[in-house]
């Protein structure tokens, strides 16, 4: 009986197929341009070597920022990377000033680091998870189309 060498070969081939589905060619992932747009106040624009082109405002990057921590967080409370954090009903609304990185620096070839005003900085973000959540309107449009949750 080959039950267990049938099982092998599904396994691989879906994993095969994951890999084909989650890989994202080079190209797509090599940033040509960054531009951290600090003084503005703005956010982080890439335009890839692809072609493509990304921004993001520092408000969604700090809600992304794809630390331990904060990935652990977002993902107790079910948030996607970008979705900002539940706000407490509060009596008195509080103030708090958008997020902004006081700083910003590359790590390595591969990656792009904040140094948030709130003291926080442990996220790495990197070229493939940035294109990931690029927010573009096509590529929102196409994780819509197939992480749509059915309901
Ligand atoms: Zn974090
Ligand atoms: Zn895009």
């Amino acid at each position: 009986m080959s039950h267990e060498g049938i099982r092998f070969v599904d396994k691989e081939h879906a994993a095969r197929e994951a890999e084909a589905e989650h890989k994202l060619p080079r190209i797509a992932i090599t940033p040509e341009k960054v531009r951290v747009l600090l003084t503005q106040g703005k956010g982080l624009e890439i335009d890839w070597a692809d072609g493509h082109k990304s921004a993001w405002n520092f408000a969604w990057l700090r809600d992304a920022c794809p630390c331990a921590t904060c990935v652990e967080q977002s993902n107790l409370e079910g948030r996607k990377p970008g979705q900002p954090q539940p706000k407490p009903a509060a009596v008195l609304p509080m103030y708090a000033p958008p997020p902004k990185p006081a700083s910003a620096h590359a790590v390595g070839r591969y990656a792009i680091q904040f140094n948030w005003l709130d003291g926080h900085s442990g996220g790495i973000y990197s070229w493939e998870y940035l294109r990931r959540v690029c927010q573009c309107r096509e590529c929102t449009f196409a994780a819509e189309e197939t992480t749509g949750t059915p309901n």
